[in-house]
């Protein structure tokens, strides 16, 4: 593939760090670096590591690792996790294509740069329309337009994806008639951040190929992926990518810790290393002190262990979901309509009662309720007012699950009485 039309003009004026570029020597055998001016980590106070495991078991972090992750570090990350991570995605998704793999502060640290990447200013860019609410902040300070394509209980929506596609720039939401087609397309392919809905893999293939006839680069954010409730998980788009046209975004925030701040890309030399050179000259590389943390954890599992110990989270959360789905029959049934998930941590409801401003209703009677649930507007590409709202079951006792959702039941209640709407429950 040709790399260079996606890349903006402000990515190609990145050029590596004069310095950072001289870091993968510094670890080579034999060498002497009179370069990199490094803090003697002699001068740092930690002597070492011990990680305990809830399961009582005491991981003594290897000391030499540990006094390397103190200091600076490659860009793409510690070469032990940046390996570990490789084999997983070999082993996991085994693409079809050569890839490289770098490893971020978070996936929002790596995402929001690849993005930054393919944004040309007056570009238009195809996202889920609703979508993540982190990115669309993100978006929203970015010279571009962003183009919705609608969803439904399965994501994103194939069709939908083709018509615009190819009645541009008629189809054009924004007007503009002179807009270059969109080149990328960001989505959240599995228990999506706000719906919880997934993509079917027929449905995966299907918008593979339509990227494929126009030339759409995927950008395949998935940090819910290994909480897929049903086993055998769904393939990823990068598992059927022989064009190397995906860009896939793993994160531990989900399944390790969201804390450690640890994400990967993995995709084509060409994009993940113009990745690196945005991080060699903002936060110049993760943290060191949190890879060691999780590569110690995760080479001791070895992948079998990492595999087991995503079952057991997978299966959290979908016990969770049961307890919750009781709920929501038992409190909100005639209040709101929904779908159940097969994966992540979240519901999407479109409130009843002739609600049609969830975010007046929740900041100004839910909050006075003191029950939180987030206004679907905040998820919307173009931000207009909608009776949808997302709710989280990740963390909540079954108590809360009851009285969260009575209180949420009351408050449509009031507002179908205001409207003079009649309740069907
Ligand atoms: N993408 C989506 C869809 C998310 O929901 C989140 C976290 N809320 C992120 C990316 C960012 O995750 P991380 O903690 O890895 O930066």
């Amino acid at each position: 593939m040709d790399y260079q039309k996606f890349i903006s003009a402000k990515s190609q004026q990145r050029n590596p760090s004069p310095i950072r570029a001289l870091g993968k020597y510094m670890f080579e055998e034999g060498m002497i670096s009179l370069g990199a001016g490094h803090p003697n980590p002699s001068t740092f106070p930690y002597a070492g590591m011990v990680l305990k495991l809830k399961n009582g078991e005491e991981i003594e972090v290897d000391s030499a690792l540990f006094q390397r992750s103190l200091s600076y570090d490659l860009t793409s990350g510690l070469p032990q996790l940046n390996s570990w991570l490789r084999q997983l995605q070999t082993l996991e998704h085994n693409p079809p294509v050569d890839f490289t793999l770098s490893i971020g502060s978070g996936s929002q640290d790596i995402l929001s740069k690849a993005l930054e990447m393919f944004i040309e200013p007056g570009a238009a860019l195809l996202v889920e329309d609703p979508t993540y609410a982190g990115i669309l902040n993100f978006l929203k300070s970015q010279p571009c337009d962003l183009v919705g394509i609608a969803t439904d209980a399965h994501g994103l929506i194939p069709e939908a994806l083709e018509k615009i596609l190819k009645n541009w720039p008629e189809s054009n939401p924004t007007g503009k008639k002179d807009q270059p087609r969109p080149q990328v397309l960001y989505t959240i392919p599995c228990g999506g951040n706000p719906t919880g809905a997934s993509a079917t893999f027929e449905r995966k293939q299907k918008i593979y190929e339509i990227c494929r006839t126009y030339d759409i680069l995927i950008v395949e954010d998935d940090p819910y992926y290994y909480l897929q409730f049903a086993s055998p998980r769904i393939a990823s788009y990068l598992s059927i990518d022989v064009d190397g046209r995906v860009l896939r975004f793993d994160s531990m925030s989900k399944i390790l810790s969201s804390g450690v701040r640890l994400g990967w890309v993995t995709g084509p030399a060409a994009l993940v290393e113009r990745i690196d050179l945005h991080t060699m000259s903002t936060n110049l590389q993760p943290a060191g002190v949190s890879q060691v943390m999780a590569y110690e954890l995760l080479n001791k599992w070895g992948h079998e262990g990492f595999f087991e110990h995503i079952r057991q989270v997978s299966n959290f959360y979908r016990e969770k979901l049961e307890e919750f789905r009781k709920y929501l029959d038992k409190r909100m049934t005639g209040y709101a309509e929904w779908s159940i998930p097969e994966c992540g941590m979240f519901v999407w409801l479109k409130l009843l009662g002739g609600v049609t401003d969830s975010f007046e209703l929740i900041m100004n009677q839910a909050l006075k309720k003191k029950v939180i649930a987030v206004p679907g507007m905040v998820f919307l590409p173009a931000g207009e007012k909608t009776p949808y709202i997302r709710l989280s079951f990740s963390n909540v006792s079954p108590e809360n699950m009851n009285e969260a959702l009575r209180r949420l039941a009351e408050v449509v209640q009031e507002e179908a009485d205001r409207n003079g709407v009649a309740i069907q429950s």
